[in-house]
């Protein structure tokens, strides 16, 4: 057995880049808006680039504006699979500092360590940084759908919302061709794993005090569009029992819905986040609501169940029907990667949680292709994501960035013990 290479990550330089990386698009009291191929995102990855070149890493970046930094080993063939890690640089409209970068700062941080340690590498390591994971153009983690060819059909020329640009649009700006976006495309069968670090977006890390979520899969999602008629009416004219009133019928779904989610236990959420009332004004009876629910589980088969319980609360409801707009299956993360992100916690004595992602990443993209993957979360303070206030305790990047260099090195060790065929 080959001696253990010790990597030590630096929090000072992790903490420096991130704090500078949250310079892009800073506005002040709005929180970062780096949005996919903004200008502040083209200036983020620019900023990027030299840092990782400055760290040792050739860089190029694909048809899609994915980043790709390379180490290659110096010793054995170059053509092994890679380890890979990374996330995204880009942040919702109004975001955080840390969703996303987090990630690649972490990714940079533990590669430039394993580079400094001096181990002697058995197969090369990438770093990722994937374009448009949140969706600003159309749909999100676009960069890695790119990278194995699971673009929709036309999506690239479609946008958000009118007047918005698409990406084709902001690819061409960029001085890419969308045509070729095929010239990006990489086989699955040039990576060993791949890793992401992410910060949890949710409370559940903080509440039990522990620096390291283990991420076992990612949840099913489905989202219905519920739809409930009533009778709209003069509001001062029509006396309370010759009414049938849209909203108060809505808000009684509400109220069933949500108890059927909590007596789902603890596998299940579920939110309706969005509804319409129409005609909407104030002197008018409301004769018709829309309302978008969302459910998340990690178990298909409590998805199943509280969607049926839903299903008879609206149809058991006069005039009110639901509708199926979408549903994602969950994806599980590899045992053998959860097994050696654990492993690399004990070694250090660092607590650990086993949990679902409730939250979609670039890391739901590997599994598809059978790559084996692996997530590790960090907390985030009080929960927050995807706002201005999110943040998170540089203690905790910093331990995220160690398990994550332990994690590379553990997975590089296997490959050079056990070579593919
Ligand atoms: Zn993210």
């Amino acid at each position: 057995m080959m001696a253990k290479a010790t990597v030590q990550i630096q929090e000072s330089r992790l903490r420096q880049d991130l704090l500078d990386l949250a310079r892009f698009g800073e506005d002040p009291g709005r929180g970062i808006t780096r949005t996919a191929l903004n200008d502040a995102d083209l200036a983020a990855r620019q900023w990027f680039k030299e840092r990782m070149r400055e760290a040792g890493l050739k860089v190029h970046e694909d048809a899609a504006a994915n980043l790709i930094g390379r180490i290659d080993p110096a010793a054995g063939p170059t053509d092994r699979p890679c380890i890979a890690t990374g996330s995204h640089i880009d942040t919702v409209v109004q975001g955080g500092k840390f969703d996303g970068a987090l990630g690649i700062c972490t990714s940079l941080e533990a590669l430039r360590a394993i580079r400094e340690s001096g181990f002697a590498l058995p197969c090369p390591l990438e770093l990722l940084v994937f374009t448009d994971e949140e969706g600003g153009h159309f749909a999100g983690t676009f960069g890695s759908r790119a990278m194995f060819n699971l673009l929709q059909e036309g999506e690239m020329e479609k946008s958000r919302g009118a007047g918005m640009s698409s990406l084709a649009q902001d690819l061409k700006r960029m001085g890419k061709d969308p045509q070729k976006i095929y010239q990006g495309i990489r086989s699955p069968s040039e990576f060993r794993a791949f890793l992401e670090v992410h910060i949890e977006q949710g409370p559940v890390l903080e509440s039990m005090d522990i620096p390291i979520g283990i991420v076992e899969g990612i949840v099913h999602l489905g989202r219905y569009l519920i739809q409930v008629e009533g009778k709209a009416g003069h509001a001062g004219t029509t006396p309370m029992h010759l009414r049938d009133d849209a909203l108060v019928k809505a808000a009684e779904i509400i109220t069933a819905v949500n108890e059927a989610v909590r007596s789902g236990g603890p596998e299940i959420v579920g939110t309706i986040g969005e509804i319409g009332v129409h005609p909407g004004v104030i002197n008018v009876i409301p004769g018709e609501v829309e309302m978008a629910l969302d459910l998340r589980s990690m178990k298909e088969a409590t998805l199943a169940s509280v969607k049926k319980k839903i299903d008879e609360i609206v149809h058991s409801t006069d005039n009110a029907k639901i509708e199926t707009i979408l549903t994602k299956g969950g994806v599980k993360m590899d045992p053998g990667i959860m097994e050696a992100i654990e492993l690399s916690c004990r070694q250090r004595g660092i607590p650990f949680h086993r949990m679902w992602s409730g939250a979609g990443h670039d890391a739901m993209t590997f599994p598809t292709q059978h790559i084996p993957t692996g997530m590790i979360f960090v907390p985030c303070v009080g929960g927050e994501s995807h706002c201005p206030n999110e943040d998170i305790r540089f203690e905790d990047a910093a331990t995220g960035a160690q398990v994550l260099a332990d994690t590379v090195v553990r997975l590089a060790l296997q490959e050079f013990l056990h070579p593919p065929p």
